[in-house]
């Protein structure tokens, strides 16, 4: 550890104050009793009294005070009385040694004892107890010293995290990999005059590898690389962020070249609005980072990276050239890269023969990388419980349920009544989808119960990657999810609240149909809504007048009408089937695709 000057004398400041106040505690407290001999006060009669029976040896006398030694060695002392005699008392005893003491006997040596020596013993002590918790926790050295940044620096060793590590995102990937070119050999650029952006930001929604991606670029870069979060320059104090991004980046020209990785921006980057409650700190420190990233010349080889799910929070003043000029997008991965991504994770556990990643990279459309990585680890996790020593496809299908739906709630009793009501529900579901063209195919219902709370969920899975949806496909989606209640509908000539989930993805749905995808005839292309954060999965507000709002609300309704009628046509054609598959699942809880299959078209399955 290197301490720079300026942490020193504020190390040595805080030892100053702290060895103070317990100087003085000290000397207020412990120094009378250890220095006081063992006086016993007593009344000036006493005094005289064993004056003259002769038991007194010595006599000391200050200005206010008389201490007196008897002969059988007590200490006592009394408040001096004005006594013309007392001298004549003393002397015609004849044995007493008498003095007279001036308070102050010895200045020097009482500075010394009781200012001096303590202040060097508290500095050592101080010092001592510095050292050690500074060894062992390092929090208190931090705590210590305002201002500073507390980047922490990686070289290549310690993140241990190269491109290799990152599956998919290559366009991310191939981005990053010319900026550690141009900290490898920055002649080659400055032969041909380009400069580098300065800045690089990484959007995209969670968990899908800003941070592991910035790691790599440490990794790969082999420059000094200081990682900070956002968060951090956040203090209680104003001031203090700002002087934290002007220290790292004294710091990182010091060390150039390097790479400077800001975690979650948007914390520091937000767009000053001026509104009553703004906070100040934040805005300074945001306009220190603009200053910095303005200061400092891009040839010398300090780039700066930055991650965030929010770009659009961000402050223009960020964005603009010259500052993070370039926009890095790491999207959700498609079915290759979620194929990769299992393979990456899936080398850290030991597989069985024949996992096929292809089968669950379908069925988690949608999922971030953190979560494919979680569900390689619930799947290791589960091949433990079931006391094998290695993960098979049994223990990745059902974990890819653990993620969407949790676990399943094996003691949790429905009655008979309720488990037809959702057997009914599911198949439902599954027959509407099987019946329509524009469906995914259905690969598995089940009636098990699942800590989300949900009763039973029919799992469908596209064939291929799919990047667009039609209008026909949107329509055949909303008949299927309206697919449960229609059969409870038929069936029991009631409605339960099991359909709260499908109401509300079906709402959803014909929303933006009208209101974003351009499918209603009524409004033709016009958007009628904007996304807020589409990373956070933000909710879309309206941007219209209140008089169109009421019409996209009927339109809705007409869509989601229609589609749920379309729904009850295809089960009461189907009432047979729905029986059947219904009485099937009832007793089996959990089908799969084919079974599914086998009931519904008994005469396909044998061609
Ligand atoms: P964020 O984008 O929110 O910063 P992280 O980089 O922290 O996401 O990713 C969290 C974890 O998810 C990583 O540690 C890694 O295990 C896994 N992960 C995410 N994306 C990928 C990927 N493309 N390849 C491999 N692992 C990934
Ligand atoms: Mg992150
Ligand atoms: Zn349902």
């Amino acid at each position: 550890m290197n301490e720079k000057p300026n942490n020193n004398i504020q190390k040595s400041l805080g030892a100053l104050l702290i060895g103070l106040v317990l100087l003085i505690a000290f000397n207020a407290l412990i120094l009378p009793v250890i220095t006081a001999d063992p006086v016993k006060p007593t009344d000036y009669s006493f005094f005289l009294e064993q004056v003259e029976d002769g038991n007194v040896s010595k006599v000391e006398i200050t200005d206010s005070l008389i201490t007196f030694t008897t002969d059988d060695n007590k200490f006592y002392s009394t408040v001096r009385i004005d006594d013309p005699d007392l001298v004549e008392r003393l002397r015609e005893d004849g044995n007493i040694e008498f003095t007279g003491v001036s308070v102050d006997q010895n200045p020097m040596r009482n500075f010394l004892f009781a200012w001096v020596l303590p202040i060097i013993f508290m500095v050592v002590i101080w010092n001592l107890i510095f050292k050690l918790l500074g060894k062992h926790m390092g929090g208190l050295g931090n705590a210590m010293s305002f201002g500073k940044s507390n980047a922490k620096v990686y070289v290549k060793a310690q993140t241990g995290k190269t491109f290799d590590d990152v599956a998919g995102q290559d366009e991310a990937k191939e981005a990053l990999k010319e900026i550690v070119d141009f900290l490898h050999s920055p002649e080659k650029y400055a032969e041909i005059g380009a400069d580098l952006p300065k800045g690089a930001l990484l959007v995209g929604p969670p968990g899908t590898g800003k941070t592991l991606l910035a790691q790599a670029v440490a990794g790969e870069a082999e420059v000094p690389f200081f990682s900070i979060s956002g968060s951090e320059f956040v203090e209680m104090f104003v001031g203090m962020g700002a002087a934290k991004v002007r220290d790292l980046f004294s710091q990182a020209s010091e060390k150039a070249p390097c790479i400077v990785f800001i975690d979650e921006i948007d914390t520091i980057g937000k767009k000053r609005d001026g509104q009553i409650n703004s906070n100040d700190e934040r805005e300074q420190t945001l306009n220190q980072l603009l200053t910095e990233m303005d200061g400092f010349d891009g040839k010398k080889g300090v780039v700066i990276l930055a991650a965030t799910n929010r770009p659009e929070s961000l402050d223009p003043a960020l964005l603009r050239p010259g500052r993070f000029d370039r926009r890095i997008p790491v999207e959700l991965p498609d079915l290759a890269g979620r194929e990769a991504i299992l393979g990456v994770h899936g080398k850290k556990v030991k597989l069985a023969e024949g996992i096929d990643f292809n089968a669950i990279g379908r069925a988690t459309a949608g999922a971030s990388g953190a979560e494919l990585a979680n569900i390689i680890n619930e799947a290791a996790l589960r091949a433990v419980r079931n006391g094998r020593t290695a993960v098979d496809q049994s223990d990745l299908e059902e974990s890819v349920e653990v993620v969407i739906a949790g676990y399943q709630r094996k003691n949790a009793v429905i009655s008979q009544k309720e488990k037809e009501i959702i057997a009914y529900h599911e198949i439902g579901h599954a027959l509407v989808a099987a019946m329509q063209k524009d469906s995914a195919p259905v690969h598995k219902i089940t009636i098990i119960p699942r800590t989300s709370g949900a009763l039973g969920y029919t799992m469908q899975i596209d064939e291929g990657e799919k990047f667009l949806m039609t209008k026909e496909e949107a329509f055949a989606r909303l008949a299927t999810l309206t697919g449960g209640r229609s059969a409870e509908e038929l069936i029991f000539n009631t409605c339960t609240s099991g359909a709260s989930n499908d109401i509300e993805k079906a709402t959803k749905l014909a929303r933006a149909m009208v209101t974003r995808y351009g499918m209603s005839e009524n409004f033709d292309m016009i958007a009628l809504e904007t996304v807020n954060n589409q990373y956070l999965g933000g909710d879309p507000s309206l941007a219209c007048s209140s008089v169109t709002a009421a019409e996209i609300d009927a339109e809705v309704r007409n869509i989601v009408k229609s589609a749920h009628s379309e729904a009850i046509r295809i089960l009461t054609e189907n009432i047979e089937k729905l029986h059947e598959l219904a009485h099937y699942l009832l007793e089996k809880e959990t089908i799969t695709g084919e079974e599914f299959m086998a009931i519904l078209k008994p005469e396909k399955s044998f061609a």
